[in-house]
């Protein structure tokens, strides 16, 4: 269980507009930035601290971009987070594996997405 949310590799399409990470279980995530960047954890995008506990939203993956993101740098934080720095300025989050992991949009990790992708 443990080990499955660990990276084999993190790459950054910036011309598809998303980020993908190989596991070490061999699945593969693919994540729009705008998506990643509007399932920021940190405290202000999650509109404070009583929000904190809520798990991240995968419908945002699937609207229409409102702008092209470019990320700047992401940094390893210890074994278990990166943190994204983008390029309106923004690196507060911290994204921890298992929860990229938990939002991965793939179809079979997130199958309400439906046909409507
Ligand atoms: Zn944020
Ligand atoms: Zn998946």
């Amino acid at each position: 269980m443990e080990n499955k949310n660990k990276p084999k590799s993190v790459t950054v399409y910036q011309s598809d507009q998303r980020l993908e990470i190989e596991w070490a279980d061999g699945h593969v995530s693919s994540y729009p930035l705008e998506g990643l960047r509007r399932n920021c954890p940190c405290v202000i995008c999650q509109g404070g601290h009583e929000h904190m506990g809520k798990g991240p939203d995968r419908s945002l993956f699937f609207g229409e971009p409102e702008r092209e993101w470019e990320i700047l740098e992401i940094d390893k934080i210890g074994n278990h987070a990166i943190r994204i720095h983008w390029d309106d300025g923004h690196k507060n989050g911290m994204y921890r594996w298992d929860r990229l992991r938990a939002m991965c949009p793939c179809q079979e990790c997130y199958p309400e997405q439906g046909g409507d992708f």
